[in-house]
């Protein structure tokens, strides 16, 4: 049976999900994992799709190793341990940026490598990552189709007044844009609401993809049309660890008056500010949640406020508001971060049912509330299986 391999490198993980085709062309999640604590004492957990152990590893000494180290090794292990009766046909990456140039996934070859490494620097953190992840499997695979998903692409045809910066027009011509990110999530949210409610995904939707990493989307007809991230994946919602948008005075004032370095700036934005700076405690929303701390109940508070902002914001942009989707690690699992975004749009007409709320429902608005308020599970790692599959039928 052919199968496909959906990867997503970040900057310290590996996540990694293995499909199968059937004569129908549908896809089946076979196996997933996920590589961890790259960088640190990486460790590899693997299951099959009914929640078995296939494969368990650590490498406690392992600092020194890179992700193509490790990809390596777990390559080495599926080579030995060939998965039933499974032929992978294809491999598909997320890349976090695709630039102006790529509104769709892409066969990667060297011209397109050499592109992406281009963009490193607009998304130093994670292009890297996702294209060493690509460079690796190469090496060991020369004749692997690869396929490169960019988060970027969903956002790539919104209207131009969301795309521009107030800036002159020399920085918009030579890349310095709102691109967006999450595309994968936000295309995987529009095809999931299509298929549970066609009417309602046809119409202005905000999805909210609310994890470690944050934002919004405004979608109009399953189409981005604004979104909260923009030149970096820095910009929008607070975050874990990021603190979203920011007075740009802010940054002035870091470097002249405090003498701060560009780099001591960016660890302070990408990974001591948000959620984690504001409490002092945790970056993890659960931690915050059950915490008793006033700062932990600060962060909360201004976590929901911002997102609340935001998605009035974005329902300017679309003119109004006909659905709500909560997704991601707090939208899927937090009833209660849930619950305190949408009491600040009551006014808007976002009423929510807190008995839905509490448990597992899809829907959780109230009947008659004017915008209907959805909790929709996001699968990047599908997306990039779909994706990877129409890029292979395209080549057979
Ligand atoms: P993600 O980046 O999508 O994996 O989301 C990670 C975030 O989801 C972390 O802040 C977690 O604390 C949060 N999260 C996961 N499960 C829960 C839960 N049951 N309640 C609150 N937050 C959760």
């Amino acid at each position: 049976m052919k199968a496909i391999v959906s990867l997503n490198s970040g900057s310290s993980s590996i996540k990694f999900s293995l499909f199968t085709l059937d004569a129908e062309g549908t896809l089946h999640l076979s196996a997933g994992g996920k590589i961890e604590r790259i960088g640190i004492a990486p460790s590899l957990r693997a299951r099959s799709s009914d929640g078995k152990t296939i494969l368990e590893r650590d490498w406690p000494g392992g600092a020194a190793l890179s992700h193509a180290d490790l990809l390596r090794d777990l390559f080495a292990w599926a080579t030995d341990h060939p998965l039933e009766g499974q032929e992978v046909v294809a491999i598909g990456h997320r890349v976090v940026h695709g630039g102006t140039e790529y509104a769709a996934p892409r066969r990667v070859d060297a011209p397109l490598l050499d592109k992406l490494e281009a963009l490193c620097p607009l998304a130093p953190l994670h292009q890297p990552h996702n294209l060493a992840a690509i460079r690796a499997i190469a090496a060991l695979a020369p004749d692997l189709l690869q396929v490169a998903c960019f988060d970027t692409a969903f956002h790539h045809d919104k209207p131009a007044v969301a795309s521009r910066l107030a800036l002159p027009r020399a920085f918009h011509d030579q890349g310095i844009r709102r691109y967006g990110f999450h595309g994968l999530s936000y295309e995987y949210i529009a095809r999931r609401l299509g298929e549970i409610d066609p009417a309602l995904a046809a119409g202005r939707v905000i999805a909210a993809h609310l994890g470690n990493g944050a934002s919004l989307c405004a979608m109009r007809a399953g189409k981005s049309v604004d979104t909260t991230m923009g030149f970096t994946a820095l910009d929008g919602l607070m975050m874990g660890t990021r603190c979203g948008s920011i007075d740009p005075g802010v940054v002035l004032h870091l470097q002249t008056q405090l003498g701060m370095s560009a780099t001591e700036v960016e660890t302070l934005f990408y990974r001591e500010s948000g959620l984690l700076g504001v409490s002092g405690i945790s970056s993890d929303m659960r931690t915050l949640t059950a915490s008793a701390a006033p700062q932990a109940a600060e962060a909360i508070d201004l976590f929901t406020w911002r997102a609340a902002r935001e998605v009035a914001a974005l329902t300017a942009s679309l003119g109004g508001l006909d659905a709500l989707v909560f997704t991601a690690g707090i939208g899927e699992n937090s009833a209660e971060v849930r619950s305190r975004i949408c009491a600040r749009l009551d006014w808007l007409g976002v009423t929510i049912d807190e008995i839905a709320n509490a448990g597992d429902a899809l829907r959780i608005g109230m009947p008659d509330s004017p915008v209907a308020v959805h909790v929709i599970p996001t699968d990047e790692e599908r997306m990039i299986a779909l994706h990877t599959l129409h890029v292979l039928e395209g080549t057979l």
